[in-house]
């Protein structure tokens, strides 16, 4: 077949083949180059847990009590070195740093809305990008973390989708978001709303989750934690039984054949599974569940699905939040109007569900998760 060629068609085949041989030389020694940095790279102390402080302290032959020490300089002092641990012996100080760095990295972008909302990006120790937003409400400022950069659910209307999975965050990129974005101190909640699926990265997320409530830590009450999730049923259910922290489920579509159209979990882990799980737990004290529906005008936002979703969440102790869609490129889902979307939470109000439509942030500095992120990828390509 490669005889019926003509000239130019066999060079551009060669040129093609060279191309892929360079993109994979060059693939494989960006990969040798990244293994040797992770080699190099030292063990971070922010994101261990004390009881991991105090094992490594112990192996290097400093004394016990070090370990609070160090927790303390880590999680309450927020040192971004370990020589600002002063109550620790210069001595023992260099043999830290021997072995240990403090894991902090500031971010690479910092957008600021008009409207206060700041979206910042972030380099993993891998060197890919991730997106962290904090969003500032009258005495509030809650931050929105990544858990994953990108995520394999591949959700229709989500950019970070589009991009594919990439990696699992640590413990410590997770925390990092939260101690290195301006205004960190000012902190008052945290959302795992960002980039990727927590719970397919249930064990760093619970790891992250701990820490911020740990005595040791910033000794945060579970209430100031929301877990966003599509509904990955078998770490769902590790996470009811595990965790104190609220839960938010994203439904968007009430009728299972529409969801699967627009969320492929749909199909593995479908909604109603999701919700008779959701059944077996207790809502009405200090734990909230709510739902998160981003409304698209024409799909989802008329009444028929309203009525629907009333159905599906009868009985449920539960709030939902009613969300304008971010436009994002090559998608052809726009938002609803601001009409229908008043329509639609009249309805539930109506028959007896709190629900809220959720103020429109920071739609000027590429809100929507994975936009900014994306746009990294496209410059660095
Ligand atoms: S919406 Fe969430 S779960 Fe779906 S692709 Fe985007 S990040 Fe992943």
């Amino acid at each position: 077949m490669y005889s019926n060629l003509t000239l130019s068609d066999k060079r551009a085949i060669s040129l093609f083949f060279f191309s892929m041989l360079h993109f994979a030389k060059s693939s494989v020694s960006l990969q040798h180059n990244l293994s040797l940095q992770q080699m190099e790279q030292k063990q971070s102390l922010l994101g261990m847990t004390l009881a991991e402080i105090t094992e490594s302290v112990t192996e290097l032959n400093l004394p016990k009590f070090t370990a609070r020490q160090i927790a303390d300089w880590v999680y309450l002092k927020r040192v971004k070195s370990i020589s600002e641990m002063t109550n620790i012996s210069l001595k023992n100080r260099e043999v830290l740093a021997g072995t240990f760095d403090i894991g902090r990295s500031e971010p690479l972008d910092v957008k600021t809305s008009v409207d206060g909302t700041q979206k910042m990006l972030f380099r993993t120790a891998s060197g890919k990008f991730i997106e962290t937003v904090t969003i500032p409400e009258d005495d509030r400022l809650t931050i929105c973390v990544s858990s994953q950069v990108g995520c394999r659910m591949n959700c229709d209307f989500c950019m970070t989708g589009k991009q594919g999975f990439h990696d699992n965050l640590t413990a410590t990129e997770i925390l990092n978001q939260v101690y290195s974005v301006p205004d960190s101190e000012a902190i008052t909640n945290l959302v795992f709303m960002g980039m990727g699926e927590p719970l397919d990265n249930y064990k760093q997320v619970k790891k992250a989750s701990e820490l911020l409530m740990a005595d040791y830590g910033l000794a945060w009450s579970p209430k100031r934690i929301t877990l966003s999730s599509i509904g990955l049923i078998s770490n769902l259910k590790r996470f009811l039984d595990e965790s104190k922290c609220h839960l938010a489920i994203s439904l968007h579509n009430p009728i299972p054949e529409q969801r699967l159209a627009i969320m492929p979990i749909e199909k593995s882990a479908p909604v109603t599974s999701v919700i008779e799980m959701l059944r077996d737990y207790d809502w009405s004290h200090q734990r909230r569940l709510s739902f998160e529906y981003i409304m698209f005008d024409g799909v989802n936002d008329s009444l028929l699905y309203a009525r629907e979703l009333t159905k599906l969440l009868a009985g449920l102790d539960c709030r939902i939040n009613l969300i304008r869609f971010h436009v994002i490129p090559m998608s052809k889902l726009r938002p609803s109007t601001e009409e229908n979307m008043i329509r639609f939470r009249d309805f539930l109000t109506a028959k007896g569900f709190i629900s809220t439509i959720r103020a429109s942030r920071g739609e000027d500095i590429f809100a929507a998760c994975g936009m900014l992120s994306t746009a990294k990828i496209g410059e660095k390509s």
